[in-house]
């Protein structure tokens, strides 16, 4: 009544800690617990420096499900949850304990494969490629719907900056296969610089 004031003190450091975790991209993909994109730079980006000191090859494979907005809109999105299930259950099943699978979008994924070149990288590509093109799914009740990926490759270099133009290249591999016609693998190949020459 005189003015006073009561003060109380409250530890929050649980929560605070808690609020600091959640607000941190997680290190993995909570719906099909493959690395995060966030995990993904961070363990590509170790790969990277280890390329650049020991020079041993390196490649990147990046896939998207074909069509998965037609999965969603024909049987529901609880259907296009269990696609993206179905294609990361067979991504795991012939993967070496080495390669970094990761989601790195919606339906985008990325595969780094340490001591690969691209001709095995390709190999890799084809296997996955066909492994799930012939994977029945059940869409719903007694429907099967078949599921495809476009893929795109590329092999790390010297002349590229980092992960990221890695990537790029990757990415320009799964768009020239999206635009072939899906289902299939890309590769974005370099315009050969002696070719250049010849012609100029
Ligand atoms: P495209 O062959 O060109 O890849 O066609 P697309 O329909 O797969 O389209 P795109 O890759 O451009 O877009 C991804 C679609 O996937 C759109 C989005 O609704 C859906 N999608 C992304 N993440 C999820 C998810 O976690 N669950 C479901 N059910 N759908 C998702
Ligand atoms: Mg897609």
């Amino acid at each position: 009544p005189e003015g006073g004031r009561m003060i109380t003190y409250t530890d929050v450091t649980d929560l605070a800690r808690r609020v600091d975790a959640l607000s941190k991209p997680a290190a993995t993909d909570g719906m099909t617990g493959l690395a995060s994109r966030r995990q993904f730079d961070e363990m590509a980006g170790v790969e990277w420096s280890r390329f650049q000191r020991y020079q041993r090859p390196v490649s990147l494979l990046v896939f998207d499900i074909d069509q998965l907005k037609a999965v969603n809109d024909g049987y529901g999105h609880e259907a296009g949850d269990r696609a993206i299930l179905h294609i990361v259950a067979l991504c795991n099943e012939d993967r070496r304990a080495s390669d970094l699978v990761a989601r790195i979008g919606g339906d985008e994924f990325a595969i780094l494969l340490p001591e690969t070149e691209l001709a095995q990288a390709r190999i890799v590509a084809e296997r996955l490629r066909d492994r799930i093109a012939r994977s029945p799914f059940v869409a719903a009740g007694n429907i099967m719907a078949r599921l495809t990926v476009s893929i795109g490759l590329a092999q790390a270099t010297l002349s590229m900056s980092g992960i990221d133009a890695l990537r790029r290249v990757a990415e320009a591999g799964l768009a020239q296969a999206k635009s072939a016609g899906r289902d299939r693998v890309g590769i974005d190949m370099p315009r050969e610089e002696g070719h250049k020459a010849a012609a100029e």
